[in-house]
């Protein structure tokens, strides 16, 4: 278990110290955290031909991300925090790559690109679950190309599905989004932008009370509590719970296409290499082009 190891001694928390502080007294109440090991099995599932100790690794920091970004609602997705939300993508999988060089394989940088690309993978997991893309309908990925993790701006249209990013708390420039706060859930969480003539679904997420800053436009706003698809428990949503669940896999499994597809970009076949080396032997890799 060198990976785990060699990423709990530079600064994962002290799991026994968090039992006791007030952060984790706040997470049994409040926690993104779904209090069933989801993250651990949707990594598990996408990426089960990896070596063990690297599927280890990558649980461990993913979880991680709850602890260390316990208050940022970008590596969540929360509050309508698109933009930063996907900036953390790009950004911990362009640290990953960077760690691939052919010419520094070490224990060390392979420990670092494990936790960053683990950090992209938590934020992306959440993204099915805090966000209403599945009340939207969407059955597709957000991005499923090869390039880097594209900025989801506010007020931008996604490819895939064609929803409109709702961040922003209105202002003339904003267009107006709202939704039937009376409807039955899912219909209630269905959100229309209008620009102009024309309507378009609206994505938005959970607002997350602790976490500094909330896109959210009031007339949109949900919270956590009532969007996400955390724990397969929530009675009501666990058709939704499902849905979310499916796509976090298969998110999951085309990331490593990316990262891939960004690491030989950077490296050349020699990066490829290092990561060709976290494939179990005798395992069939995900088939990526
Ligand atoms: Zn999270």
């Amino acid at each position: 278990m060198g990976l785990v190891a060699g990423i709990g001694g530079c600064s994962a928390p002290d799991e026994s110290g968090l039992a006791e502080g007030p952060e984790g007294s706040l997470s049994d109440e409040f926690s993104t955290t779904p209090g069933e090991p989801n993250h651990e099995e949707i990594t598990a599932t996408a990426l089960s031909f990896l070596r063990p100790d690297v599927v280890a690794a990558l649980q461990v920091a993913n979880v991680a991300t709850d602890v260390e970004f316990f208050l940022v609602n970008a590596n969540h997705f929360d509050d309508c925090n698109f933009s930063g939300g996907s900036q953390v993508v790009s950004r911990s999988q362009a640290e990953a790559v960077a760690q691939l060089s052919p010419t520094a394989a070490t224990p060390e940088s392979d420990a670092l690109a494990i936790r960053a690309f683990a950090r992209s993978l938590h934020a992306l997991q959440d993204f099915y679950a805090h966000t209403n893309w599945i009340e939207l309908g969407g059955d597709e990925l957000v991005d499923s190309s090869l390039k880097p993790f594209p900025l989801l701006a506010p007020y931008s249209t996604i490819r895939s599905s064609g929803f409109v990013v709702v961040q922003g708390t209105g202002g003339p420039k904003h267009p107006l989004a709202s939704r039937d706060q009376a409807a039955p859930y899912p219909s209630s969480a269905v959100v229309t932008v209008k620009q102009g003539r024309k309507q378009s679904p609206g994505l938005i997420s959970g607002t997350v009370d602790y976490e500094a800053g909330n896109f959210c436009p009031e007339s949109v706003a949900m919270t956590h509590e009532e969007l996400n698809k955390d724990k397969s428990t929530n009675v009501e949503r666990v058709q939704q719970y499902e849905a979310a669940k499916t796509l976090a896999i298969l998110q999951t499994e085309h990331e490593w296409c990316r990262l891939r597809a960004l690491t030989k970009a950077k490296w050349g076949t020699g990066g490829v290499a290092r990561l060709d080396q976290w494939v179990a032997s005798g395992a069939t890799p995900l088939a990526c082009e």
